[in-house]
């Protein structure tokens, strides 16, 4: 079925009202709860097999994530879905006035491939819980886990509700030229120019899902051993190729040594001496990542790491110091296991730093310093953060996520995916028996009244 035809019975089905109802939406979720615990085996596989995600990396950053936004939603989704009182205007009086959060229609969500189950689920909950239909279009790049998702779905999901469409960049191309409702897209700032392009043609809603360099700053009150610690877990899960990974770190000069110091024991507590030989060290997705990626090895010195196999898509846990600012290394978003490590002077030196760059999806300080704090909170502009972690935001559903400006615009997770995929319907309702004359002509004289 090409996208024309999929697009036309899930409008059908749509407009038949099936999906509207709280009790069909909540049904709809706890079956996706329920196909989520029933083939996790299945899913954890084929993640595995298209890039080598440890088990436990992929419950942490994918099932139990999915998982935990399900209950969530279902436990507010009730009161989300009723009319909303709002205050009434002293002009409109008397009336009552309303909002009514209603469904788009039929929505087209593009996944990319760092997080497959995830980022292919996440924003549908978002989109059952409005009372839309979906169709999803996960990354041919993890080809086992989109097989999954679309065998898996199909089995517990009628297509004229939720559809799972396999295919590559001519498949998207299809979606992208029907009517949809709604698109949300998370991938590469580049795929998202097309696909802001495509929704204008239909003058279709977007959420913008992109990446970009996430700075990590550290500053000399931080905990250096606990901040190398934590940087080093965030850079290195899921093998660097994370859209909201440290990109590069800028670490104050006096506290240099010792900070690269406690991050190279980190990566040996974590992954050992060999860590290609460590099961929870994942792979580079393809051969082109792979050579992207070890070119950026040109761009500095290599302070630990470096370790290549192409046979394998195997890049060791790898920090660059002495780096050519200029290199592709800087210039690029990095998404994969090698770091970057840069130096500064004084705060306001890191936030020149950061803020010649385009705006980051997140960004990071370790810092006791209430003052730096303040400085870099108020002065870069950033889709999201953490102040002394890294990643662990994203575990808070009541932070809405996104980015800003070449980051992505629009932002899910909790209550505000249920809002992103709903339309604000704004109702005001006046009762007969008051009828003001002022507005209506003649006018003569009435503008002395104001
Ligand atoms: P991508 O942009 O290459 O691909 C994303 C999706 O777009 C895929 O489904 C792909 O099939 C499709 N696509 C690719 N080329 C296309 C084209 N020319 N026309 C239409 N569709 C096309 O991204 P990716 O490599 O899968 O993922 C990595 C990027 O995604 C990184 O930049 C990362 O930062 C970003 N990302 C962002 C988030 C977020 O939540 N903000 C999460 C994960 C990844």
């Amino acid at each position: 079925m090409d996208g024309k035809e999929l697009l036309e019975r899930q409008r059908t089905y749509f407009k038949s009202g099936a999906t509207k109802s709280v009790e069909f939406r909540i049904h709809q979720l706890q079956t996706l709860k329920k196909l989520l615990t029933q083939h996790e085996e299945e899913f954890m596989q084929a993640v595995h097999k298209d890039f080598k995600k440890p088990e436990l990396e992929m419950y942490a950053t994918e099932l139990g994530i999915l998982h935990n936004e399900i209950s969530y939603v279902l436990k507010n989704l009730k009161k989300w879905t009723k009319p909303q009182k709002v205050s009434g205007a002293l002009v409109n009086f008397p009336s009552k006035n309303y909002t009514v959060a209603e469904p788009y229609g039929s929505v087209l969500i593009i996944a990319p491939w760092n997080y497959p189950v995830q980022l292919a689920l996440l924003p549908l909950v978002g989109a059952i819980a409005a009372g839309n239909t979906a169709v999803i279009k996960p990354s041919e790049l993890t080809p086992h886990t989109s097989a999954a998702i679309k065998e898996i779905l199909g089995k517990w999901f009628k297509e004229e509700f939720v559809a799972v469409v396999e295919g590559g960049v001519e498949t998207n191309q299809d979606l992208l030229a029907q009517d949809f409702d709604y698109i949300f897209f998370t991938g590469s700032t580049r795929v998202g120019q097309i696909v802001m392009e495509a929704a204008a043609k239909n003058l279709t809603p977007v959420t913008l899902e992109l990446g970009g360099k996430s700075p990590c700053i550290v500053d000399e009150t931080a905990d250096l051993e606990t901040a190398a610690r934590r940087i080093a877990w965030g850079k290195f899960v899921n093998a660097g190729q994370t859209c909201v990974a440290p990109d590069y770190v800028l670490i104050q000069s006096k506290v240099k040594d010792q900070f690269l110091e406690h991050f190279k024991e980190s990566v040996r507590d974590f992954y050992g001496v060999n860590p290609k030989l460590s099961p929870d060290y994942p792979r580079v997705i393809n051969e082109s990542h792979f050579d992207r990626l070890e070119g950026y090895l040109d761009d500095g010195k290599i302070f630990c790491g470096g370790k290549t196999d192409r046979n394998e898509l195997y890049i060791e846990p790898t920090v660059l110091v002495d780096v050519n600012e200029d290199g592709t290394v800087m210039k690029e978003e990095i998404f994969g296991p090698i770091l970057p490590v840069l130096t500064f002077e004084k705060i306001p030196d890191a936030i020149n730093v950061v803020n010649s760059k385009s705006k980051p999806l997140s960004l990071y300080l370790f810092s006791k310093d209430s003052d730096a704090e303040s400085m870099i909170t108020e002065k870069c502009s950033f889709g999201g953060g953490a102040i002394n972690d890294v990643l662990a935001h994203l575990g808070n559903h009541h932070l809405p996520f996104g980015g800003v400006g070449n980051s992505g615009m629009g932002a899910y997770h909790g209550k505000q995916s249920f809002d992103i995929f709903s339309h604000t319907k704004s109702i005001m309702k006046k009762p007969f028996w008051l009828d003001i004359p002022f507005r209506y002509a003649p006018y003569k004289g009435k503008l002395k009244w104001i």
